[in-house]
Parts: structure tokens; C-alpha cells; sequence
């Protein structure tokens, strides 16, 4: 869209025209002076916001040039340009604060209704944290409504006496401090647990400065009391010491008295939790779009990007456009903590969603949209700032002569992108690459810039773009849209499963060694349309050819969702009945994979090679 105004003369001719044409069908009372529009309105939505009809701004922005349909999405500057041909003044007004996602919303009060509080678990190592968690969920749902099937989803309602209390099921501080460090504030009372025959303890006393600081109200849970070593009187002192005194000695803070093993005094625990519940009046609009925070988030390997979120405000209902953190999807399918499908979810549920296009991190911010262009939108608003922001933090880097610009005093930074396939690995080959060094009293150092789980999407390689960075997947396969999207950019990919590879490659690289002598090759990719199986021989994969091409006997790399499952090679390749060579794309083939059976339809299997590359 051009940038250029029209002069003051020709806006006004033009807009005299253009209105003697409309007031003959317009209705005349109403003359827009001033609007307001958000950002990216489409051309129909401004139409009505201006009371012009769409032909009239399509015919306009035509003759300044701009070709544009009734749901092109608008510019500010043409958003301008439109309203000044008109005399009107637009203001731009933000529906959501897309930088911070913050809730900018102000509910009326008379909406807000009650909501279960959100209790977190914390505590000394060994001092009963999962126990007590795990005893309050099994003895507080139907029998058979858990057994083997449930799975964790981090989070989990139960009731009690016809209340409801919903328990962030990750203990650990550290993910309380990284939730809070992400702006996440979703906790309204910490449970510090505290083993009665052990006292407190250096976690016990970081759990206790954690909420206060989160300004939380606290429970002290003294556990174990089935134990004869016990000394309540120790844990009371002990903890008045700490600023948290005891009712019983004068103070404000419940101190509950459990065994996490027999289960008792857990229902006054719980009892209390909902006592100190009380006191908060904990209220939620929930005739709004949602509004929340992630609390976990992983790729599965079936089903691609798993969000566990808790819902703070409104109604989460399936199908809902939303924006997580920089990612941005529909709401597809939504399970409650006992994998129960859920229509909609209200506030202080915590629920399982998939549709995201990539995994969020826990502790972003989430919320719900009407329209899935405005999600998109936001979405994109947050990348690009994410982008920015990435970008100021690193320099530039050219990667063909990584030694050569180390040599020369360059560069400072090797920035980074690393995509892993579970949260675990991506952090070991995060420390592994920063400690590479490259000697030599050089001061070059291994920056990682953006270290997430899940597939390479096109993000990654825009930041990489505008960050001169390298790409490693570890465990993890582009697809070949992105490979090419890749190739384009000039961005590097390389693949990992290996940690001292990659920590390998990454000091010859620095060194100026770096040429491997092998160099892979992809020679395309299948995906697996049927499969048979044949007692003796195995697995057959019923494949088409969609990239490139298969291989006979080459190294192969199943993906399921962009993540390898297994690498091996090939054991056979056939056409019909007959041994083929090579299979090309647009055409069918059978492989079998050498000591593999577990292949699944929708697998993709990449065949690849190696191929001498010169020395440098
Ligand atoms: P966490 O590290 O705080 O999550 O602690 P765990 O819940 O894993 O418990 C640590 C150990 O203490 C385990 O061996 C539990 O079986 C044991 N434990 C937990 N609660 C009780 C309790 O109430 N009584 C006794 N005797 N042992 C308990």
C-alpha cells in the first residue's frame, strides 16, 4: 500500500464527488464525523463504520491505485487516507492490548460471579508435595473416573462438600517463578508443606518468601504426622521465626495438620482452603471471551501442540479463535483434567486444548478471540514484536565463514535458533552449545536466542533471517515447505540426535574445521498411506512419494508430526512387486524399515544419503 497522501486539493474534489453521488442513497441524517476502527479493519467493516457502502471505498482506493475486495484487511495509513477523502477523523483504538495481551477489559461488576480458588503446592524436597496432591485427587473423584487412563495435564479440579478447588498439579518453585516471571499470575492461596519430623528446610523457606511475594495468601500443611518422630511445636517455632506465625500462637496463619499417606486431616485441609477462599472473594466474569494463562504445554507426537490452560476470565468454548503467547489457533478439541471432552470451560478450570499452531511456554498469556483474523492478527503483532525484540538482543552473524568472521573480529555472537522435541533436551543442548568455546583467548561465544519445543515454523526462520542465526533441530525434521522456505532465506538448518554432535559441529565450525567430509543429503519424502503386515517380513508401509525422491537401502528418518520417532534405514523399497532403485515423487511405493515395525498411517519417512563435500 503506498504511503503517499493525496494533496489537500484533489482530496477535496474527489471528496465533493464522491458525496453528491451518495447522498441519493444514503440515508442523510446520519453524517459520520469521527470513528474509531482496530487495527486491520476490513474494507466491510469500515464501510459500516463510515456509512459508505463498500463499492464506494473499493472504487475509491481503485482509483488511487490500490486493488482491494470487500474482506481485504486495511492498513492504518489507508484507514487514513479513506477518512480524510471523506473528512472524517479516525481514531484508532486497540480491542486488545496485543503487545502484552493483558486484560484491558473492564467487567461491570454486577457480571462477576463466584469462582473455585487456584491452589499451588510447595515445599522441601521429599517433604510430601506430590503425595498430598495425589491423595486429594484420588480421594476426592468417583471411583473409575481416574485409573490408568487419565493423564496429567498439569492441573486439576476436585470438589469438596459441593465446592469446587482447583490445584495446580506442578510442584516445583520453579515453575511458580517462571509463571510469575511470565506475568502469569494465576495462584490465589499457596499450600507450603512441611514434613513434621523434618521442619523447615531452605525450599520451605524460598515456598514461604515465594508467596508473600506473590502476595498469596498462605496455608502451612505439616505432613507426616502419621510419623512417631513428629514435633509440631518445633515446626510452629520455627516457622513464626520465618514471619508466618500460627493461629494457635497468636498469629493469622492455618496451620493444617495432614498424613499425605493416610489421608488424614486432608479434608481439613481442604476445609481451610476454602475458608481462606472465602476472605478473598474470588470473582469472574464469565459471559466474556477467556482470558488466562498456560500452564504447560508440550508437542505430542500424535496430536501435535498440547496446551494445558486455566481459564481466569469468561468462557473458553471449542471451536474459540484464540492467541497463546506468540502462537495463535482454534480451539479444536478441549478435555477436562480427567480427559473428558468439553464444550466450554469456565472460570478457574484448568483444560487441555489442541489447535495451536506451535507450543506456547508456560506462564504466557492467553485469549480468546471472535474472529479468527483478529487472532491472527494479534498473533502476528506479537511475533514481529518478539522478532524486534530477539533481534536488538543479537548481532549479526554470516554463517558460510563463521571462522573466517571470528578470525576477522566480526562477529561476537553465534546466534542460535534450537528447536527440540521435548522441553528436557532443548535445555541440554542449550547448556552443551554455550559452553562450547573456540580458544584461542577469542572471546566468541554461543548465543541462543530462542530455544522451544516443537517443529521449525516459519517464525523460526524469520527471526533467523533477521538475525543471522543458525538453525538446530534436535530430534526434530522440517517439513519440506520448510526446508525450502529455508533454502530461500538462505537460513542454515542443521539436525541433531546426537548432543556432542552438535556441540561438535559447533566447535569445528568456530574453528574453521568445520567441512565435514560427509555431507547429508535428503533425497525426498513418503508419506505412509496404508499398512500391511506380514508375519516374517514385517511392516510394510503402503507409501506415496510427495517430495523428491525414496531411495533403495538409504537412511531413513519416520516422522510423526515433525518429530523423529526413528532413524534407521531402509530394509526394502518396492514398486508393485518389483525391487525398485528409486521411487519418484506422485508415485506409490512400499518400504520396509530394517528392525522397525511401529510405523503409523500419516507417518512421513524422509530417505537420505551422504555425499563427499571438499575440505576447506
Ligand atoms: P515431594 O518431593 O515433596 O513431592 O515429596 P513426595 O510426595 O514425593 O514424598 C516424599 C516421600 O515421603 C515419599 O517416599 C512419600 O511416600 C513419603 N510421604 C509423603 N507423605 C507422607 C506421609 O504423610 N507420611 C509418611 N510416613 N510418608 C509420607
Amino acid at each position: 500500500m503506498s504511503k503517499r497522501k493525496p494533496t489537500r486539493n484533489n482530496r477535496n474534489n474527489k471528496g465533493r464527488g464522491k458525496k453528491q453521488s451518495q447522498d441519493t442513497f444514503k440515508p442523510k441524517d446520519i453524517v459520520v464525523k469521527e470513528f474509531d476502527y482496530t487495527e486491520g479493519v476490513s474494507v466491510k467493516d469500515l464501510s459500516e463504520l463510515i456509512n459508505k457502502s463498500p463499492a464506494d471505498i473499493i472504487k475509491l482506493l481503485f482509483m488511487m491505485g490500490t486493488m482491494v475486495t470487500i474482506n481485504t484487511s486495511l492498513d492504518d495509513d489507508t484507514v487514513e487516507l479513506i477518512a480524510m477523502e471523506y473528512d472524517m477523523t479516525p481514531t484508532k483504538v486497540e480491542a486488545v492490548d496485543a503487545l502484552t495481551l493483558e486484560d484491558t477489559i473492564e467487567d461491570d461488576p454486577a457480571m462477576l460471579q463466584e469462582r473455585p480458588p487456584i491452589v499451588t503446592i510447595m515445599g522441601h524436597v521429599d517433604h510430601g508435595k506430590t503425595t498430598t496432591l495425589d491423595t486429594i485427587r484420588n480421594a476426592k473423584v468417583v471411583d473409575g473416573e481416574f485409573g490408568g487412563i487419565t493423564q496429567h495435564i498439569g492441573a486439576y479440579q476436585i470438589e469438596h462438600n459441593g465446592r469446587k478447588i482447583t490445584f495446580l498439579d506442578t510442584p516445583g518453585h520453579e515453575a511458580f517463578t517462571a509463571m510469575r516471571a511470565r506475568g502469569a499470575s494465576v495462584t490465589d492461596i499457596v499450600v507450603v508443606v512441611v514434613a513434621a519430623d523434618d521442619g523447615v528446610m531452605p525450599q520451605t523457606r524460598e515456598a514461604v518468601d515465594h508467596a508473600k511475594a506473590a502476595g498469596a495468601p498462605l496455608i502451612v500443611a505439616i505432613n507426616k504426622i502419621d510419623k512417631p518422630e513428629q514435633n509440631i511445636d518445633r515446626i510452629y517455632s520455627e516457622f513464626t521465626d520465618l514471619g508466618v506465625t500460627p493461629e494457635e500462637w497468636g498469629g493469622e496463619t492455618v496451620f493444617a495438620k495432614i498424613s499425605a499417606k493416610t489421608g488424614e486431616g486432608i479434608d481439613d485441609l481442604l476445609e481451610t482452603i476454602l475458608v481462606a477462599t472465602e476472605l478473598e472473594e474470588l470473582r469472574a466474569n464469565p459471559n466474556r471471551l477467556a482470558f488466562g494463562s498456560v500452564i504447560e504445554a508440550k508437542l505430542d507426537k500424535s496430536r501435535g501442540p498440547v496446551a494445558t490452560l486455566l481459564i481466569q476470565k469468561g468462557t473458553l468454548r471449542q471451536g474459540d479463535p484464540v492467541v497463546v503467547g506468540t502462537t495463535y489457533g482454534r480451539v479444536r478439541k478441549m478435555v477436562d483434567s480427567r480427559g473428558r471432552e468439553l464444550q466450554e470451560a469456565v472460570p478457574s478450570m484448568p483444560v487441555e486444548i489442541i489447535g495451536l499452531n506451535e507450543v506456547p511456554i508456560a506462564g504466557d498469556l492467553f485469549r480468546a478471540f471472535k474472529e479468527e483474523k483478529e487472532s491472527r492478527a494479534v498473533a502476528q503483532k506479537r511475533n514481529n514484536a518478539r522478532i524486534e525484540k530477539d533481534r536488538n538482543q543479537s548481532s549479526a552473524l554470516s554463517l558460510d565463514d563463521l571462522s573466517d568472521q571470528i578470525e576477522s573480529g566480526d562477529i561476537k555472537d553465534i546466534n542460535v535458533i534450537l528447536k527440540a522435541d521435548v522441553q528436557g533436551s532443548a535445555e541440554a543442548v542449550k547448556a552443551a552449545l554455550e559452553r562450547v568455546e573456540v580458544g584461542d583467548g577469542k572471546e566468541v561465544a554461543v548465543k541462543v536466542i530462542r530455544s522451544t519445543v516443537g517443529g521449525i515454523t516459519e517464525s523460526d526462520i524469520m527471526l533467523a533471517s533477521a538475525s543471522n542465526a543458525i538453525i538446530i533441530g534436535f530430534n526434530i525434521r522440517p517439513t519440506a515447505a520448510i526446508r525450502k522456505k529455508a533454502d530461500d532465506e538462505g537460513i542454515e538448518i542443521r539436525l541433531y540426535n546426537i548432543i556432542y554432535k552438535a556441540v561438535e559441529d559447533m566447535e569445528h565450525a568456530m574453528k574453521g574445521m568445520l567441512a565435514p567430509v560427509f555431507k547429508e543429503v535428503i533425497h525426498g519424502q513418503a508419506e505412509v498411506r496404508e499398512l500391511y503386515h506380514v508375519s516374517k517380513v514385517g511392516t510394510i508401509a503402503g507409501c506415496m512419494v510427495t517430495d523428491g525422491k525414496m531411495v533403495k537401502e538409504s537412511g531413513i528418518r519416520l516422522m510423526r508430526d515433525g518429530v523423529v520417532v526413528y532413524e534407521g534405514r531402509m530394509a526394502t523399497l518396492k514398486r508393485f512387486q518389483n525391487e525398485a532403485k528409486e521411487v519418484a515423487a506422485g508415485y506409490e511405493c512400499g518400504i520396509t524399515i530394517e528392525n522397525f515395525n511401529d510405523i503409523k498411517m500419516g507417518d512421513v519417512i524422509e530417505s537420505y544419503g551422504e555425499v563427499e563435500v571438499e575440505q576447506r
